[in-house]
């Protein structure tokens, strides 16, 4: 590819930061990172940070001395500031490239919409501190609809629903805003322990998260069903030993139910509080689906049985907050251009 310095100077960044995924996108090459939201930190006072990413969670339990996984985002607050912009600096630099850092980079940035606006601004001058000189807040909803390819800006109603993994953003979007949204602190992590708390009960076995999350992956479906079985290792509850059992999917899915029904319950209860031009509207436009969540194997189905009305998986649901985010931040440079003109 010939290097074009005109594109390379403009060059807009979109950044979805996420309670389990962080994703970067960049005008002209799409997805660029896709990161686990996690730090690695050493076991003593100093807490240093030691890797991001994948590679802290390969350094899980392997490292002498000991480290510690921090995932700051967790459940949509931000646990940790100074760890998180030391993984939102780490993930540009990555991403962009450390020596860039003073061209004049548009970064469009995406967080959970429960983050405070303190930490909001904590957030953005991480990414000042980087080198990002015009930073653009977004609201995640407005993000996902619009990388969901939902007519965001025309003035019909259209709901994204975005089962992360600390959160679910629920949202009716009208005009280029939002018209009524609920977010919950329930996503896919929550699956996972409802499928850990599960086990441990009936087979008096502990699970590691990793493994807990496999066994969703693997079996778990929103909708009772299935006969898949898995084989699944973790240490006992009885004596502490590592031990195994076989379980099917039947169990899993009746396991999570209660999670699935909250998720259930917050898309009702925004459909209940949304005017009734644009629930109207809905009719037509449907319920769709982003986040991770999404692809979990019957939940549109369900949601399509609890509202009456139809719900659609977005086609990338994992890509639509950084792909969307960067696409509204070429439209507002579009539009400022075209006003000076
Ligand atoms: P966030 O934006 O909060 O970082 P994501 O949208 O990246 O979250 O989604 C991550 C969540 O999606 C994780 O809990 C992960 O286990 C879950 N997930 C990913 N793929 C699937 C799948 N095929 N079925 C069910 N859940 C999934
Ligand atoms: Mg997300």
């Amino acid at each position: 590819m010939s290097f074009n310095p005109f594109e390379f100077l403009s060059r807009a960044v979109a950044i979805d930061l996420g309670t389990v995924n962080t994703l970067i996108a960049i005008k002209g090459r799409g997805i660029v990172l896709r990161e686990p939201s996690a730090v690695a930190v050493t076991a003593d006072e100093a807490r240093e940070v030691i890797a991001c990413g994948e590679e802290a969670l390969r350094m899980a339990g392997r490292t002498p001395g000991g480290v510690n996984i921090v995932w700051p985002l967790r459940d949509g607050v931000i646990a940790d500031y100074t760890l998180t912009a030391e993984m939102l600096r780490r993930f540009l630099e990555l991403a962009v490239g450390r020596r860039n850092g003073a061209l004049g980079k548009k970064l469009a940035m995406c967080l959970p919409l429960c983050v405070t606006d303190v930490e909001r601004r904590a957030l953005e001058e991480a990414a000042r501190a980087v080198g990002a000189r015009d930073v653009m807040l977004i609201d995640e909803p407005l993000a996902a609809a619009v990388g969901a390819g939902l007519p965001a800006f025309e003035p019909v109603g259209s709901m994204v629903a975005d089962i992360g993994g600390g959160t679910t953003d629920i949202a009716v979007i009208s005009l280029g805003g939002i018209a009524s949204s609920f977010s919950l602190r329930t996503g896919g992590r929550h699956i996972d322990a409802a499928i850990a708390d599960y086990v441990a009960r009936q087979y008096n076995l502990s699970l590691g998260e990793r493994t807990a999350e496999e066994v969703k992956l693997t079996l778990a479906m929103a909708l009772p069903g299935g006969m898949e079985r898995m084989q699944v290792r973790g240490r006992s509850l009885e004596n502490g030993l590592p031990a195994r059992v076989v379980i099917n999917s039947g169990e899993i899915s009746h396991a999570i139910s209660p999670v699935i029904r909250k998720l259930t319950d917050a898309v009702k209860r925004v459909l209940s509080e949304t005017p009734p031009e644009l629930a109207a509207d809905l009719i037509d436009t449907g319920v769709t689906l982003t986040g991770g969540g999404a692809l979990l194997p019957g939940v549109d189905r369900l949601l399509a049985h609890e509202t009456g009305i139809s719900v659609r998986a977005a086609e990338s649901p994992l890509e639509c907050v950084a792909l969307g985010a960067l696409r509204l931040l070429g439209d507002r440079d579009a539009l400022e251009g075209a006003q000076l003109a």
